[in-house]
């Protein structure tokens, strides 16, 4: 169903698309499919409601936003069994992302009353200086699949703190997760037209409205780099606001002075997330040629425990690739590998057996002497493959991880002070984890340099993204 102006309704076609679990392949829902019209009709509910909106003190926005949060903690379990019926991910994951996702409701519920202004200095005697800070005005937003819950909160959250109004199409593999998120704003009492949504099975439509209209104020992207770059060059010939939180290519750098186990344990923990399908999903496992053995047998002994299955079963901690394509992008890059001299030390194949067969799997694989020639050395993998490549010293490695057009998460083990220092300061990505796998949370500011995106999401800066500056100069 759609969200616009306060009401559940069907698509103004009247035509609907299935839902699947990826794991069972089964059908889970049908939900009726918006198109350019429909998404007009939100942004046009958006716009007449930013004028309330955009006025009520910020006391009142975050009560609604206090409201938000406390819904979704006490919906957690519903919403992640639908997670994981939808998506994929293990209910444990699926939890923890629920939590992820009402934190930001708590954050800008708070940081809804941190907007503050400011009065400078005046050059002349008789004149005074004043800067507020105002709601850019009705946002537009697309969100992806791989984290169907907290990327939609990680916008709409900061978006109504600071006082705009927003307009969500989520992605079409995950329209159900969306709505629930869409019930909780509802039953929060946020008045009609603040947060609507727009689901859909062809998303280009959508897009082409989000980037024309002349009511959208601001476009906020989650996805590939592709589809953000050709969105946000559109954007920008109407001056739209953007945001953008695109690809990563995350290096994953043990030096030797680092205790291998513990690496390939954190190694272990991070690759696997959600099936390896997360833009700060480490990608190149670079590993001291000193340690590289003792870090890929413990990495190698973890990952071969790992169990496969429906997320919804006890003790798996590997759900299915989200559809067919993204199995084979993964098989390509491992068969790749394999042709040019990579060895699989465990996985490197779809998983068939137990019913298996039915959803996308593919076995948690760690490669090694894995080189420059592969592909999967320079593309984003989004699935459950490590990659260990061999270094020989620091300077070396930094230029290895700097190598690339993406700019999202790096990860670094050293015990070394100094290192991790000159590490954290010449890594050039927007996030890095020194000894740490996840280095994520409501309060901080995520996103990346480089292709990987603009702007950040969370913390103190996710809500300036929908803030304009605006100066007051009077004369006395
Ligand atoms: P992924 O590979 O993660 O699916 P996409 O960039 O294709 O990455 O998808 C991320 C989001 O972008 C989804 O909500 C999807 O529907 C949307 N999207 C894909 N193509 C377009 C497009 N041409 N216009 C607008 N949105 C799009």
């Amino acid at each position: 169903m759609l969200y616009i102006d306060g009401e559940w309704r069907g698509s103004h076609s009247g035509s609907s698309f299935e839902v699947t679990n990826p794991a069972t392949g089964d059908p889970i829902g049908d939900v009726a499919a918006g198109d350019r019209q429909d998404a007009s009709a939100a942004i046009l509910a958006a716009s007449v409601a930013f004028n309330g909106w955009s006025r009520i003190t910020a006391f009142e926005r975050s009560e609604y936003l206090h409201r938000a949060y406390h819904l979704m903690i006490e919906r957690k379990e519903v919403l992640a069994r639908l997670m994981t019926e939808e998506q994929g991910k293990p209910l444990k994951a699926a939890r923890n992302e629920v939590q992820y996702a009402a934190d930001f409701f708590l954050w800008y519920a708070e940081e809804a009353k941190r907007i503050y202004g400011e009065i400078l200095p005046a050059p002349r005697s008789d004149q005074r200086f004043m800067v507020l800070r105002q709601p850019v005005g009705v946002v537009a937003a697309i969100t992806p699949w791989n984290y169907p819950v907290s990327m939609i909160t990680r916008k709409v959250a900061p978006a109504l703190a600071a006082g705009c109004t927003i307009v969500v199409k989520p992605a079409e593999q995950t329209p159900l997760c969306a709505m629930e998120v869409f019930n909780v704003i509802h039953d929060a009492g946020i008045p009609a037209g603040v947060a609507n949504l727009v689901p859909t099975a062809d998303p280009g439509p959508i897009g082409d409205e989000f980037v024309t209209n002349p009511q959208v104020a601001k476009l906020t992207f989650t996805g590939s780099t592709e589809v953000g770059t050709m969105l946000a060059a559109r954007a920008a010939g109407a001056m739209k606001r953007l945001s953008l939180e695109l690809g990563g290519h995350a290096p994953f750098i043990v030096f030797d002075d680092a205790d291998p186990s513990y690496a390939a344990k954190g190694a272990s923990l991070v690759k696997f997330l959600n099936t390896g399908q997360a833009c700060i999903s480490p990608n190149r496992m670079y590993v001291h040629k000193s340690i590289a053995e003792p870090f890929t047998e413990v990495l190698e002994e973890r990952v071969g425990r790992m169990r496969a299955g429906n997320g919804l079963e006890e003790g798996i901690s590997i759900g299915p690739l989200v559809d067919a394509a993204s199995l084979e992008k993964v098989d390509r890059q491992v068969k790749d590998a394999i042709a040019k001299g990579a060895v699989v030390r465990t996985g490197g194949e779809r998983l068939l057996a137990d019913g298996l067969d039915r959803g996308f799997f593919y076995a948690p694989t760690v490669l090694s002497r894995v080189n420059r020639d592969m592909e999967i050395y320079s593309n984003e993998t989004f699935g459950p493959v490590a990659p260990v490549i061999e270094f020989d010293n620091e300077a070396e490695v930094l230029a290895l991880a700097n190598d690339t057009r993406y700019g999202l998460a790096a990860y670094v083990y050293t015990q070394n002070l100094g290192r991790a220092m000159r590490m954290f300061e010449g890594l050039d990505y927007g996030i890095v984890g020194i000894n740490d796998i996840n280095p994520t949370a409501a309060a901080a500011p995520f996103g990346g340099v480089k292709h990987s995106g603009l702007g950040r999401e969370g913390g103190r800066e996710g809500i300036a993204e929908f803030l304009e500056t605006k100066l007051g100069g009077f004369s006395i």
